[in-house]
C-alpha cells in the first residue's frame, strides 16, 4: 500500500521559488569586478532568471542542452543556475583556473552549446577558441551592452552581451514540472591526473544534498545568516551555497574575483556575514591579513573549511585569537560535494589537545549517504581510529557514471564509489583522511601520511604552508621530504623545523630532507599541486647527498 501524502519531485526551481515567495526580500550582494557592490533580491533574481529561461528559449536552448559558465560568484552567475537548470538544460560550470587545452577539452567534450563568461575571461577565451571543434553557436558576455569587450569569435558562433539579451526577453515563463532525476548540472573533475571528468548531478540528487547540508549538523543556515561563498560557483556548485542558502532564506554575500585577505575582511565587515566557507589557502591569506592589519571580522562565527586537509594550527588561530569556529568538511566533486562534516560538540572531560584533534579530522558522515574503509584486496577495515585504507562511499548524492560513460561504471556492484582517498575512522565515526592513495608515502613497506607531517611543520611558528611529498630513495624506496615557505619576514631554520617531529611520530617518519620554496605550486582548484612537487622533487634525494636536511632557494 502506498502512503497517501502528495508527491512532487524534487527540483532546483522550487528553491528560488520558495525563496522568492518566502524570503524574497532577502539580499544577495555581489562585488563586481571595478570593486563596486551590486545589490538584488531573492524575488528579483527569481524575476530574472525567468526573463532569462525565456531569453534561452529565444536562443534555441532546448531541454538537456548544455550551457556553459566561465564566471565568478555573482548574481548574473546565480540567474544562470536557476534559469538554465529550471528550464530542463544543463548548467556547466567551467573552471578558469584550468588550462586552455583542460578549459577546451572540457568545452568540447560536453558540447556546450552556449557559453556565458565574465569580461575578464576576453584573453582566456581568445585563447581556448581557435581549439573548439564545433558545436558552440554563442558566447554570452556577463555585461551591460556598454561594458561589451572586444573579442574575436570564430565564424558561425555569435557574441552577445547578457543585459541586452534580459532586455528583450519578457518574464512570462512558469517553471516546467519534469522527472526529477533530470540533468541540472555538469562540473568537471581538475584532472589533476589524466583527462577532466564530468560529474552529472540531477535535480533529486541536488535539492537532497540542499535539504542534507541544512541540516544543524552540516552548514545548518537558517534566515538571518549572511553566507560568503568564498569557494567558486565553478567549483563543484561553490558546494551547494546557492541553493542551500535560497532554501534556508538566508542571504548571499558574492565576493566576485576579489579573494585575498584585505579584501574579503572588507566584504566581510560591510556586509555583515556571519558564516563564510573556502579551501584552507583561502583562510591561511585571511588570517595572515588580519594578523599583520590588526583588523578583526566583526560578525563573522563561523569559516567552513574543505578542499583539502585543514591544518590544526589553523582552527586553533582563528578559534582563540579570534573566537570564531572552524568547521572542516570533506567531500569531492563525485558527491556533491559533501560527504563528512565535523559538527561543533561539547565532550565532558575532554582536554584541549584532543578537542583540537578531533576537530581536525574530516568529520561524520552526513545522513542520506554511507562511508566505509577497505585494504587493497576489498576487505573491510575496523573503524579503531587506527587502521587505515582506501576510503569508499555510497549514497544519495554520490555520482555512478561520468558523463559520457555507461550507467554505474563509476562504483561497484554494491554502489561503492572509490574516493582515491586514504582514511581511518574512529568507533564513533569521525572520519580522518590520511592521504591521497597517490600521495601516500610508501618507506621500506610501511605507510607514511605527509597530511600529519604537513599538519606538523605548519604548527611550527615560522612555518605559513607545507607540504610532503615522496622522493626516490636507494634503500628504503621512498622517503618524505618537506617543502616549506616561511611566514612574511622570516626565514626557516630546517633543523628547528625537523625538531617539531621529535616524540609526535615514529622515527622513520622523519622528512630526509627540508627545502624552503618563496611559494608553493596549487592546482586550479586551489590546492597544493603534490603532482607538480613530486615530478620536481622525485630524484632530490638521489640527486644530494640524502639524509642532510637542506635549505634551497
Ligand atoms: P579534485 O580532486 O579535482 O581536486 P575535488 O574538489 O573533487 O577536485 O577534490 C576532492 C578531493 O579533495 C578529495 O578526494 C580529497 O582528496 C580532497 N579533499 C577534500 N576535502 C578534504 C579535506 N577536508 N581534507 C583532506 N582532503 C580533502
Amino acid at each position: 500500500m502506498f502512503g497517501l501524502m502528495q508527491d512532487q519531485p524534487l527540483l532546483i526551481a522550487s528553491i528560488i521559488r520558495y525563496a522568492a515567495r518566502h524570503h524574497g526580500a532577502t539580499e544577495v550582494v555581489s562585488r563586481l569586478p571595478d570593486t563596486s557592490i551590486h545589490r538584488t533580491t531573492y524575488a528579483e533574481i527569481e524575476r530574472r532568471a525567468r526573463r532569462l529561461a525565456r531569453a534561452l528559449q529565444r536562443l534555441g536552448v532546448k531541454d538537456g542542452d548544455r550551457v556553459a559558465t566561465l564566471a565568478w560568484n555573482s548574481f548574473r552567475h546565480l540567474e544562470l543556475y536557476y534559469a538554465v537548470s529550471g528550464m530542463g538544460a544543463i548548467c556547466h560550470t567551467v573552471n578558469p583556473r584550468l588550462s586552455t587545452e583542460d578549459i577546451a577539452y572540457i568545452l568540447n567534450h560536453a558540447q556546450d552549446c552556449l557559453l556565458f563568461a565574465d569580461s575578464s575571461f576576453v584573453a582566456l577565451l581568445d585563447a581556448v577558441a581557435p581549439q573548439l571543434t564545433g558545436g558552440l553557436r554563442g558566447i554570452v558576455m556577463l555585461c551591460t551592452a556598454a561594458e561589451m569587450p572586444q573579442l574575436a569569435v570564430a565564424p558561425g558562433i555569435s557574441l552577445l552581451c547578457y543585459e541586452t539579451l534580459m532586455a528583450g526577453a519578457d518574464e512570462d515563463f512558469a517553471w516546467p514540472v519534469f522527472d526529477e532525476r533530470t540533468a541540472s548540472s555538469l562540473c568537471y573533475t581538475s584532472g589533476t591526473t589524466g583527462r577532466p571528468k564530468g560529474v552529472l548531478f540531477s535535480h533529486r540528487s541536488t535539492v537532497l544534498h540542499a535539504y542534507a547540508v541544512n541540516s544543524a549538523a552540516v552548514f545548518g543556515l537558517r534566515p538571518g545568516d549572511r553566507m560568503l561563498p568564498v569557494v567558486p560557483m565553478f567549483h563543484v556548485n561553490a558546494w551547494g551555497t546557492p541553493y542551500t542558502a535560497p532554501a534556508a532564506g538566508a542571504a548571499l554575500i558574492m565576493p566576485g574575483r576579489h579573494l585575498d585577505g584585505a579584501s574579503l575582511t572588507t566584504l566581510m565587515n560591510a556586509e555583515r556575514v556571519t558564516v563564510s566557507a573556502g579551501v584552507p589557502t583561502v583562510w591561511l591569506g585571511l588570517l595572515q591579513h588580519l594578523r599583520t592589519s590588526g583588523e578583526r571580522l566583526a560578525t563573522v562565527r563561523r569559516l567552513i573549511i574543505g578542499g583539502s586537509t585543514c591544518p590544526p594550527a589553523l582552527i586553533e588561530a582563528f578559534e582563540k585569537e579570534y573566537g570564531i569556529a572552524v568547521e572542516h568538511a570533506w567531500g569531492m566533486t563525485e558527491t556533491s560535494p559533501l560527504g563528512t562534516f565535523n559538527t561543533p560538540r561539547d565532550i565532558p572531560g575532554e582536554d584541549e589537545a584532543a578537542a583540537l584533534r578531533r576537530k581536525s579530522k574530516q568529520g561524520h558522515t552526513i545522513f542520506g549517504l554511507d562511508i566505509r574503509i577497505t585494504d587493497d584486496m576489498g576487505a573491510e577495515l575496523p573503524w579503531d581510529g587506527k587502521a587505515s585504507g582506501n576510503l569508499q562511499i555510497r549514497g544519495l548524492w554520490v555520482c555512478s557514471a561520468y558523463y559520457g560513460d555507461p550507467p554505474g561504471s563509476a562504483s561497484d556492484a554494491e554502489g561503492w564509489f572509490t574516493t582515491g582517498d586514504v582514511a581511518s575512522v574512529s568507533p564513533d565515526g569521525n572520519m580522518e583522511i590520511t592521504d591521497r592513495s597517490k600521495d601516500v608515502i610508501k618507506s621500506g613497506g610501511e605507510w607514511i601520511s605527509s597530511i600529519l607531517l604537513e599538519n606538523i611543520a605548519v604548527s611550527h611558528p615560522d612555518v605559513a604552508e607545507a607540504a610532503v611529498v615522496a622522493a626516490d630513495h636507494p634503500r628504503w624506496a621512498e622517503r618524505p621530504v618537506l617543502i616549506v615557505v616561511p611566514k612574511p619576514e622570516r626565514a626557516i631554520d630546517p633543523a628547528s623545523v625537523l625538531a617539531r617531529f621529535v616524540g609526535q611520530v615514529p622515527k622513520y617518519w622523519m622528512p630526509d630532507a627540508v627545502i624552503t620554496l618563496s611559494e608553493l605550486p596549487h592546482t586550479a582548484t586551489g590546492k597544493v599541486s603534490k603532482l607538480t612537487l613530486r615530478q620536481r622533487f622525485r630524484r632530490y634525494l638521489l640527486d644530494s647527498q640524502a639524509g642532510a636536511p637542506r635549505q634551497d632557494a
